[in-house]
């Protein structure tokens, strides 16, 4: 992602500091912290988090994209995974604490599909393998909640790969999709045998620029990317189709909106169904109405409540599947950019989506 300072902060913040001292006169102070001005946040409904994820084990900006596994058995059970991007993959339990470290290297973003092999369910669970160069492929044991390897991983022949997500077809077939941080993006299907994977490249796709939030809808057979500097791109997420892209979402027509777009993720529940994107460069998240031509629903924020509020997200996922007292409507799992009180590794968030539903007066 970019930390570049938008314009209009770097303006709020001069006419700021001008204000203030032409008030009192007196001789102008370095600002505190001043060599990381504060995140610009857009003026938005909030929600607060219900908890916090164990920070990852790396500084700076380290941790990148969540998932969520359902335990159909036993909801409670469910399982929060992290990529830590300049390390590898963290799971955890909807109570934050870290269940498992997996020392798997630049894993960049994670997804995953439950599918069936050999009669039993499998929960693979991909990531984009950056200083492999490939995808990386695990399973989740739902019995145990461990991560383990699925596949040796395959090779992309990216040079740098960096967004990725997973598509099951109505006919159960799993595919990844993987863009790099130039403008390319192609699709994979992915073999499953029993305890391993094979892949076979079956498409490429092309954007304009650098892209890397992206998420398949398996409902519609549809795939999105989030162009970071310009908008949302919609492609059929069948191999056979046509590899073209459709402009669904323009950075430049919302102006609630600010670049970077990051993370993508799919709400569908029982009254609504949603495209949910991170607007990075204004900390706050927008919703969208899946099944009414993308209409825009409005744009919250995650404000400071029980744990510190959420800044600069980088990947997001949400489930609207009960998960308990807690998270009764479903769970929205961000990346915070700054994990503070006290100040510490970044980490997730996690938010009950009955809390967005209501601030935004969804059904
Ligand atoms: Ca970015
Ligand atoms: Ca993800
Ligand atoms: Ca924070
Ligand atoms: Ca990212
Ligand atoms: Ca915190």
């Amino acid at each position: 992602m970019n930390r570049i300072l938008p314009t209009a902060a770097l303006a709020l913040l001069t006419l700021g500091a001008c204000g203030d001292n032409t008030a009192t006169e007196a001789p102008a102070q370095p600002l505190a912290g001043a060599e990381e001005p504060a995140p610009v946040q857009l003026d938005a409904p909030a929600v607060t988090a219900v908890r916090e994820t164990d920070p990852v084990d790396t500084a700076e900006d380290a941790a990148d994209d969540p998932e969520i596994w359902v335990d159909p058995a036993d909801p409670s059970r469910s399982v929060v995974i992290g990529t830590a991007k300049k390390s590898g993959l963290f799971t955890y339990g909807l109570d934050g604490k870290q269940i498992q470290f997996l020392p798997e290297g630049r894993l960049n973003n994670v997804d995953l599909r439950t599918m069936t092999v050999n009669g039993a369910d499998t929960v693979v669970v991909g990531a984009s393998d950056r200083d492999k160069k490939a995808v990386a492929l695990f399973k989740l044991d739902a019995a145990t909640r461990q991560v383990s390897a699925l596949a040796e991983r395959i090779p992309t022949g990216f040079t740098d790969p960096y967004g990725f997500c997973l598509y099951k077809s109505a006919s159960g077939t799993l595919y990844a999709f993987m863009t790099d941080k130039e403008k390319n993006a192609a699709q994979w299907r992915i073999d499953l045998a029993d305890g391993t994977a094979t892949a076979a490249k079956v498409r490429d796709l092309t954007l304009a620029t650098q892209s890397e939030g992206c998420v398949a809808d398996d409902q519609t057979a549809t795939v999105y990317f989030a162009e970071e500097n310009v908008g949302i791109w919609s492609f059929p997420a069948e191999p056979d189709q046509p590899a073209t892209a459709t402009p669904i979402i323009k950075l430049a027509d919302n102006a609630r909106l600010a670049a970077d777009l990051e993370g993508l993720a799919i709400y569908r529940g029982m009254t609504g169904n949603y495209l949910i994107a991170s607007s990075q460069g204004n900390s706050s998240f927008a919703v969208f109405d899946l099944g009414g031509g993308y209409a825009y629903k409005g744009s919250f924020i995650i404000a400071k409540g029980a744990v510190d509020g959420v800044t600069e997200t980088d990947g997001i996922e949400v489930v609207s599947a009960p998960l308990g007292v807690d998270f009764p409507g479903g769970l929205f799992v961000v990346q915070d950019g700054h994990n503070t009180d006290p100040d510490a590794n970044q980490n997730f968030k996690l938010v009950s989506w009955d809390a967005i539903a209501k601030t935004l007066n969804l059904p």
